[in-house]
């Protein structure tokens, strides 16, 4: 009888072999992480001032620093600015890369700046379509998030994560080490082919 009910599939406990195949989460940030918003803010800086900035004048400093006069504040502030942000190179391709063995979450602390909740939304749909609206995450704190892992430029975020966490380089992070860096998303996903071989 009890060799039935188990053939059968009823009546049983959880299967273990189900538990340890159960797929790990990964948070994703937005801003610096899959939306390249330094480029986005050298363009916009330029439209404005016809002063052309790189990469590495952020290198080192707070991004408010790195422009201006309130430039940053004012622009993040400004409607078109995140709906029209460059998708950052290569994020697209890892991120279905990564969607093969874990689950993503799109995390976003949108809620600093409430404008940008419909146009962060409209541009995961086209940059992003593939992501459904159960995974995507626009909060305030980041520290209530509770996946495996987060990936994430911003200290503030990494430093309060239980989970592993993996640095997107940033002008405003450069030269801290205490976590993982991943300078783009090739060397994130080499990270997460190590961490797959490893169960
Ligand atoms: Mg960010």
């Amino acid at each position: 009888m009890m060799a039935a009910a188990r053939a059968s599939g009823r009546g049983k406990s959880p299967n273990i072999f189900m538990m340890n195949t159960k797929r790990k989460s990964i948070a994703i940030d937005m801003d610096g992480v899959i939306a390249d918003t330094v480029v986005q803010f050298i363009t916009w800086y330029h439209k404005e001032n016809n002063v052309l900035l790189t990469k590495d004048d952020f290198t080192g400093k707070p991004e408010s620093e790195a422009l201006p006069n309130g430039a940053v504040r004012k622009f993040v502030l400004t409607k078109g600015f995140f709906r029209t942000v460059p998708v950052m190179y290569g994020a697209r391709e890892a991120v279905l890369e990564l969607m093969k063995n874990f689950d993503i979450y799109i995390v976003s602390a949108a809620m600093e700046f409430p404008q940008s909740l419909p146009e962060k939304f409209d541009w995961l749909q086209e940059h992003f379509p593939f992501i459904t609206w159960n995974n995507i995450i626009f909060c305030g704190d980041k520290s209530i998030i509770g996946t495996d892992y987060m990936i994430d430029d911003h200290l503030k975020n990494l430093d309060r994560c239980k989970g592993k966490t993996i640095m997107f380089t940033a002008g405003h992070n450069a030269g801290i080490d205490r976590h993982v860096r991943a300078n783009n998303w090739q060397e994130v996903i080499s990270y997460f082919n190590k961490e797959v071989n490893k169960e």
